[in-house]
This record gives structure tokens, sequence and C-alpha cells, in this order.
């Protein structure tokens, strides 16, 4: 069955899978989605016994139709291989009825790597199937993590250039550093005066400038997306929901066909979107626990049905979830909102021009497979003691975030459902605020320091993305206002 993807935002657009790749947002502002989400199998005996890339060769087919076997066989191959520093690519870590599922063994250690090492090789594969010839230019807002990973994805990937935008001071020093030192003669890096929303509008306001696509089209070159906004970077995201569930069955933890919950830390809502479409898919969930830290816009929504931004940006020890805009949600809205492109667009427009929405009681309806709830700072800060002390396991801030909901979540329900909690960065990323959490006395000590006190602490070891930055130079100072992004891009350009 062929899958084509339209926007939420008209009627009118359909596109291939590699098409929608290949462009990332629609022309018309909105996001593409999948016309139908197709049935996976369920036969959780064969998905035990397969290894991550057959499982992302088998959910990929489903979805990313207009690629042949091949091409995808050869994109998942290229992708899933030594950069990741276990050879399953991703596994599961227990504690108490809870299992961990460590994203982060990619290069740059978050869970970004698990579908930004994949996206550059569908993204050439995909023009390569539509006959464009034009340079991709990959525009990117960061919250801190998808920036170096995209770019750790497409350095030097021959027709692309790639443009990370990252805000300064919002990000934590060990993602800075990671940023600013990156190689490769096609990246490029911009600290913006300003938070990651604002990068983001900025980026999403380029997209859908004609001036700006005519005068790209003039240089034989055109956009695409990097952000999650883009399905190929959803797609490959799906797929370790999947194979999460396998390992389970095949350990013994739960029998085949049983439900499970998924706890996500949150931000854009890319990683919670693709757990909820693993769920339409047919992998067996209960609920999906979104969890926020105190930017938390989305728990508010859950409650009331009100999406309201206008409140105050909070940087918080979890800086890839400090996010008042989650982009994805618009998926999601699309498809509560019975798949009227009308009625999303006349929501998207109402946050953008007040900042606020609100849906129907109907449309409310259909948020019942999601629960959402928030941990403060220092309820972050506990929960990586607690998991520390009770487990010796060390978890990093935004990891901590979903792990003391996800604790809320069962204290408010009493379901004990088996939980999968998205452990989506290495506590290396996030060094201070994790060695702070446990050792509070250490707070004095520098940056790198606090990284060997982690290794004590830990007893795992300090990955290459670490050791790779401590004598790295540094490469890129460029800030400038939100503003003027589109004007340091031409310049980069030389359009
Ligand atoms: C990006 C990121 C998140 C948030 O994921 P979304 O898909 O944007 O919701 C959470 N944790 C870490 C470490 C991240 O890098």
């Amino acid at each position: 069955m062929q899958i084509m993807y339209r926007s939420t935002r008209s009627p009118e657009l359909k596109v291939t899978a590699s098409q929608a790749v290949l462009q990332g947002l629609a022309p018309d502002g909105g996001l593409f989605v999948p016309e139908k989400l197709p049935r996976y199998p369920q036969d959780w005996e064969v998905l035990s016994a397969q290894s991550y890339q057959e499982t992302a060769l088998q959910v990929m087919r489903l979805l990313l139709t207009d690629y042949t076997e091949e091409e995808l066989r050869n994109c998942i191959d290229r992708a899933y291989d030594s950069k990741f520093d276990i050879p399953q690519i991703t596994c599961l870590k227990e504690t108490d009825g809870v299992w961990y599922l460590e994203l982060f063994h990619g290069a740059t250690i978050a869970f970004k790597d698990m579908a930004l090492s994949i996206l550059p090789h569908l993204m050439t594969t995909a023009a390569a199937k539509n006959g464009v010839t034009d340079e991709i230019v990959i525009l990117t807002a960061t919250s801190g993590d998808t920036g170096k990973a995209a770019m750790a994805g497409f350095a030097d990937v021959p027709g692309t250039r790639i443009i990370v935008f990252y805000p300064k001071g919002g990000v934590s020093a060990v993602q800075e550093r990671q940023m600013v030192t990156q190689r490769g003669a096609n990246v490029h890096v911009v600290g913006i005066n300003g938070n990651f929303d604002d990068a983001q509008s900025a980026v999403k306001r380029i997209f859908s400038d004609e001036q700006m696509k005519k005068q790209m089209a003039g240089a034989g070159k055109r956009f695409s997306s990097a952000n999650s906004i883009n399905i190929g970077r959803l797609v490959p995201q799906i797929v370790y929901y999947f194979y999460a569930y396998g390992q389970l069955v095949k350990d013994g933890k739960v029998k085949a066909g049983d439900v499970i919950n998924i706890t996500v830390p949150t931000g854009n809502f890319g990683n919670i979107l693709a757990a909820y479409y693993a769920k339409q898919m047919g992998l067996p969930v209960r609920k999906l626990v979104c969890a926020s830290n105190e930017n938390k816009v989305l728990v508010d929504f859950f409650r009331t049905g009100a999406y309201d931004r206008n409140r105050s940006f909070i940087l918080t020890s979890s800086p890839s979830m400090d996010i008042l805009i989650s982009s994805n949600l618009e998926r999601l809205i699309y498809q509560i909102a019975g798949e009227d492109p009308q009625v999303t667009k006349k929501l998207m427009e109402s946050l953008i021009s007040s900042g606020v929405y609100c849906i129907t009681d109907s449309m409310k309806d259909g948020l019942k497979d999601f629960y959402g709830n928030y941990a403060t700072e220092s309820e972050t800060a506990e929960e990586i003691a607690r998991v520390y002390n009770t487990f010796g396991y060390v978890i990093d801030t935004h990891t901590a975030v979903a792990s003391r909901v996800c604790r809320k979540y069962q204290a408010d329900t009493g379901d004990h459902t088996p939980m999968v909690t998205a452990s989506t960065a290495s506590p290396y990323k996030f060094a201070r605020s994790v060695v702070c959490a446990i050792r509070p006395e250490l707070q004095t000590k520098t940056d790198f320091e606090l990284i060997d006190e982690l290794y004590e602490i830990s007893g795992t070891a300090v990955p290459k993305a670490i050791e790779d930055i401590r004598s790295a130079p540094i490469l890129h100072r460029t800030v400038v206002d939100a503003a003027d992004m589109s004007a340091e891009i031409i310049r980069w350009l030389g359009i």
C-alpha cells in the first residue's frame, strides 16, 4: 500500500514520502502527515528476534513506501553502524517496573542521533529519486541537541550544506562546545540573541518566504529541515518503540501482546508523537505520559484544552525541553480535528497572532491516550539523586523529568503497567546538573572536572563525544539577533 503525505493546513497538497522528506515543511507552512497510518503485522515473536536494523527496515518500509527496500536497507546500514557505541544501537535498563530506553548511544550522545544519523541518507536518496540537483541547505533551529546531531549527520555530505541556530546562553556548556567545535566545510553554526522559540519561528518564516525561495532557486539551492517537523525525523523515531517492545518480550518482561506505558520527556512533541504513531500502528500501548519541565505549556493544554504560550520562558537544567511552541503538536491537532486542515490552520494562525488557541470538547476526547504532568527543577534534581541512591543508575536531567513524571502518573492513577521511559541524553552531556544533584558540594568545580567526577560516580566510560571536545578548537563564533537570521543565511551562502 502506497502511503502519501498531506499537509496539516491545506486539502490539496499530496506528496510521496521522499518528496515530504526533501521539502521538510509543507509549502503552505503546514506539516506533512501520513494520509493513513499503516498497520504493523503484530507478530511479536518475529519482532523480538530482530536486530535494530531489521526492525528499522520493517517499520520504515511501511511508512516510506516510495523508497525501494534496497534504498532503505542502504540508508539503514550507513546510519546504524559503529557510530553507535553499543552494537544493539539502543538498550533497556531496568529499575523497579520501569525500563529506561537508552537512546543516547550515538555520536552526539542524545536521542537526536537515532533519527539524524539516517536523515541525511534518506534525504540524498530522495534527491536522487526525484531528479533534484539543487544543493540542499538544511536550516535548523536547535534547543541544544538537534544542532550537533544534524551537523554530525550532514558534515561533508556532498550536495548539502547545513546552518544551525542555537539560543546563545540557553544550552548546556557541553552542548555549546559540541556545536562550536564542529568541523566540515559545509557547516555553519550561529548563536542567536533569543530563545529556541525565537529561532524556530524565524526558521519557519524563512521556509515560507517566497522572495527567499526565489533567491535560493536562482542560485541552484533549496531549503530543507532537520527538525522534527521533517517526517524523515519522525519515522525513524517510531522504530525504537517497536524495538523496545520486542526486547521486553524477548527477555520475558512482558507477554507478547500485553500492553505497556511509555513516558517521554517532551519539548517539540516529536518523540512522543512517534510513540503515538507506533500505538496507532498497532504497538500495544495503554498510556503515553507526556513529561514537561517548568515550561509546562503542554501540561496545561492536556488539562484545559487551551494552548497558551503567553508566559515567561524559563531556562531550566533540561534545556532541550525549554520550548513554549511545540511544533509537532500540530500533527496531533490535525488528527483530533478529524484531519480537517481548515480547523488546524485556524488554530495555528491563532497561535501565531495571539499566542493562544482552544480546542473543542470533541477534540479533547481525542487526547485520552495522553497524560501530561511536569517536574520542577528541585524535583528533577531529587529524582537524579533518588535513582542513583536506590539503583546506582545515573540519568540525565531530561530523563529525570520523565522519571519523576512517570512516578506522578503511577501515584495519580494506580496504573503500574510496565513502563518504558525514554532516556534521551547521556548524563555526561549535562554533567554539571547531574553531578550537583548527587553531590551538591562539588558545585565549584569546572565543567571538565565534573565530567571526571561523573566517571567516578557512574562507573560508565566517558563517551568519545566528550573526549573529542576537551581539546577541539572553537571554529564558530558568530552571534546575531533573531531578526537578522535571514541576512546571515544570505551572507553565508553568498546568494
Ligand atoms: C530534543 C530533546 C528532547 C525533547 O524531544 P522532542 O522530540 O522535541 O519532544 C528531550 N530530551 C533531550 C535530551 C532532547 O535532546
